[in-house]
């Protein structure tokens, strides 16, 4: 693929991931059919949803999830900066605005629930949280937050396929303050996941939106859909033979191959995802002993995907120099993120953003290299690595 010694993602494709693709090919039905379903069906199982509809990414996904939930011009959504510019974007497409809220700390990049609180105000309809690297953020504090001013919660699920947190059961369906251990994307009013290629489980493009709520998927199965009433697929079924539309829809609906290869890569997820467990303990152990390097998430008490690793660094006038010494060494670091405040675009449309703690830690984060194809020799490569640099640094 690339001549990277560590590349910073890569992807578990094999033999079976192929022949699924293949065999759809062959079977000549390319379009949203039997597989999709399938593929719906054992994801909206494994998150432990009712529904789940098979878009072309999550980015789709966001923007359904917004226009499902009823928001416009003039309303706002609470979400962070610190995350991919989809998360925003996707709201700005319904018209409303997004409102950066802080993260929690240096150590926990995750939204802050007291700034979210802090943020609300007449225009809030709902909040988009984004499980940042894939450690779910605090949606027991989050969800009881949005239940206090009716507020609708959306997850970007993108990184966090398999997550899951402590929730406390809702005062309707608990009187005694029970919780229960759910997954991400199965907490809020809709989750959206992300395929991508470099996601931890990947479909090249492609996303998932998922809901327990009937009312709401009704209104996203036809949403996907141009606003259609049946699909295509029905209507070969022959369970009807005309439609009506409803809504100005979208044509956001998966393909059968990207279903089949999805199929594959969900059974391979949660042993994937436990092999990035393993590489970030390894990480976590050896770089406890390198000064001026922190890890964060270290005493979080969630269940992970360890779908990034991120470290800070002690200054963030070291970090060009930093990513070129371990790019020479044929290592693969990124920057996860720059704050979506500071972009033109944004900085033009919401000139007064400011985000203390964000800004101070955005500076001074790198990501490593992690994925579940990463073998002990490439993992020691970037740890000898890390370890010269501060000698050198020193
Ligand atoms: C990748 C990503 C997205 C967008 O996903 P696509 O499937 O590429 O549209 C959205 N949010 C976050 C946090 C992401 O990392």
């Amino acid at each position: 693929m690339t001549n990277w010694k560590v590349p910073l993602a890569d992807i578990d494709l094999d033999a079976e991931d192929l022949r699924a693709v293949v065999d759809v090919v062959r079977s000549k039905w390319l379009s949203m059919g039997p597989v999709t379903v399938e593929f719906e069906q054992c994801f909206a199982d494994y998150i432990g949803v009712k529904h789940a509809f098979a878009v072309v990414n999550c980015t789709a996904a966001l923007h359904l999830a917004h226009v499902a939930l009823g928001v416009g011009a003039g309303d706002t959504i609470i979400c962070p900066s610190l995350t991919f510019v989809a998360t925003a974007n996707a709201i700005r497409y319904t018209g409303a605005m997004p409102v950066f809220a802080d993260i929690t700390s240096a150590d926990d990049l995750n939204l802050s629930p007291d700034d979210i609180e802090a943020k609300i105000d007449a225009s809030t309809k709902g909040i988009c949280v984004v499980h940042y690297g894939g450690y779910p953020c605090d949606m027991d504090r989050i969800m009881s937050i949005a239940r206090r001013h009716h507020l609708y919660v959306v997850e970007d699920v993108a990184h966090a396929p398999g997550a899951a947190c402590w929730v406390t059961l809702p005062p309707s369906t608990s009187s005694t303050g029970d919780g229960v251990v759910k997954k991400c994307g199965s907490i809020g009013d809709i989750g959206c996941f992300s395929f991508f290629a470099n996601k931890n489980m990947t479909t090249g493009e492609g996303g998932m939106l998922t809901t327990d709520s009937d009312a709401i998927a009704d209104r996203i199965r036809r949403l996907r859909s141009h606003g259609m009433t049946s699909l295509t697929w029905d209507r070969e079924r022959g369970h009807s033979f005309s439609y009506d539309v409803t809504d100005t829809g979208y044509n956001y609906r998966m393909d059968e191959m990207r279903a089949a290869l999805g199929l594959v890569q969900l059974r391979k997820l949660a042993a994937n995802n436990q092999r990035r467990a393993e590489v970030v303990n390894i990480y976590r152990e050896q770089l406890a002993a390198v000064a001026g390097i922190a890890t964060p998430f270290g005493g979080h008490e969630g269940v992970s995907t360890y779908h990034l690793f991120p470290i800070l660094l002690q200054d963030d006038h070291l970090r060009p120099a930093f990513m070129q010494f371990m790019k020479d060494r044929g290592i693969q670091t990124s920057i996860h993120y720059p704050p979506i405040h500071h972009f033109s675009y944004y900085r033009a449309l919401m000139p007064d953003t400011q985000l203390a703690r964000t800004e101070q830690i955005a500076r001074r984060l790198v990501t490593l290299p992690l994925s579940p194809m990463m073998q002990k020799h490439h993992i020691d490569h970037v740890i000898e690595s890390l370890k010269l640099w501060r000698m050198k640094a020193l």
